[in-house]
């Protein structure tokens, strides 16, 4: 039959000009790409590869490594040849690790404007290196290491101030005819990171690659990533993200890829409709959606799954869903589509769902 509709958006993208990191576009013809950066000491190179090969496999689009040092640079031809998705080195002062980074076959560099000033009149030679590799960069403007000059002028890393910083250091590529960077104007504030993006969108069709710095352990972070991205996402603003965690990469990836989906901007996956719970119930709900969470993980078929704390509203509520659960009086009436198709025991409920959702992705698969 017709294929479905896509589901709708908050925004259209905004309009950008279109770059590549590696074989990810990134700009408004490409879906919103997911970032995250290995934890691991780079010159550690079988720890980053494990460590980039557990991203790719949680949904990571892109991931960044740091290159610190001469020891890390070496390390990044092995790295950039093995890794399953681009690798962009992140540098902040030294021109030489930049030429070092694109000889290494690295798809991207991120380099920070707060330092570039001391190499201002390398940027031909890194322009024309880059252009000639093929390699993007990104202007990574950053609250904590904003330009001196700027400082003085502003008093503080104000969205004015951050977007000032990233309008030079882009016309600085962009005189030596360089033009594949995206920026970032990164604070931790998701309130003055949102003003300083929404500013810079206003001034040209950069790309943009979204962040919020040192956002904080996974709870907070998690919402003041999701608050922000959220915000500019719904104004169409944003080409690719990166949630930063005081939590395991893969976790930053997991809420990244999270948030697009709860946007419609990535296709749903798995997706829990659980209720809150309330005195109606007859099951412990917070247990069972958690158990059955856990016991979906992974499905590549989108799949919606309703875990409902009693039968009155159960099944009225979890309608839209594919496969749910309702509960009442010790047994779960497991419904397909609004339909119940069987009620089974609590103490099977579980396994019940897994084995219903592992039919209903076979369906699929088999078209
Ligand atoms: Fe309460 Fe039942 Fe609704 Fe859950 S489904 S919130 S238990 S009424």
């Amino acid at each position: 039959g017709m294929p479905a509709p896509p589901p709708p958006v908050l925004a259209p993208r905004r309009k950008t000009r279109q770059i590549g990191v590696g074989k990810v576009g990134v700009g408004s013809e490409s879906p919103v790409s997911v970032q995250s950066m290995t934890t691991t000491p780079t010159t550690d190179i079988n720890a980053t590869l494990q460590q980039i090969a557990e991203l790719t496999a949680s949904g990571c689009d892109i991931v960044r490594v740091a290159c610190p040092t001469a020891d890390d640079a070496a390390a990044l031809p092995i790295i950039a040849g093995k890794s399953q998705i681009p690798v962009i080195a992140d540098i902040h002062f030294q021109p030489k690790y930049v030429f070092a980074a694109i000889d290494a076959g690295c798809a991207g560099v991120r380099v920070n404007p707060g330092n570039i000033r001391k190499f201002d009149d390398q940027v031909r030679e890194i322009s024309k290196a880059a252009a000639e590799a093929g390699v993007s960069i990104r202007i990574g403007v950053n609250a904590g290491s904003l330009d001196k000059r700027l400082m003085e002028k502003y008093g503080k890393a104000t969205p004015e101030a951050l977007v000032e910083s990233a309008l030079w250091e882009a016309s600085l590529f962009e005189e030596h005819g360089f033009y594949d960077f995206k920026i970032s104007v990164k604070h931790h504030d998701p309130v003055i990171m949102v003003r300083a993006y929404e500013l810079l969108a206003e001034r040209g069709d950069w790309p943009l690659h979204l962040g919020v710095t040192e956002a904080g352990p996974a709870f907070q972070g998690t919402i003041k990533s999701a608050t922000a991205f959220g915000h500019l996402l719904a104004e169409g603003i944003g080409d690719t993200i990166r949630v930063s965690l005081s939590a395991p990469p893969a976790e930053e990836v997991k809420v990244g890829n999270q948030i697009l989906e709860s946007l419609n901007l990535k296709p749903r996956k798995l997706e829990i409709v659980s209720c809150p719970s309330c005195g109606r119930a007859q099951v412990d709900v917070y247990t069972l959606a958690d158990e059955v969470t856990a016991g979906l993980e992974g499905m590549e078929v989108p799949l919606r799954v309703a875990v409902m704390g009693c039968v009155v509203n159960g099944p009225g509520e979890a309608r839209d869903a594919d496969l749910g659960v309702a509960s009442g009086n010790g047994k779960g009436q497991i419904f397909v589509k609004g339909e119940v198709i069987k009620t089974v025991p609590e103490s099977e409920i579980v396994e019940t769902l897994i084995a219903e959702a592992n039919r209903i992705a076979e369906d699929a698969e088999n078209g």
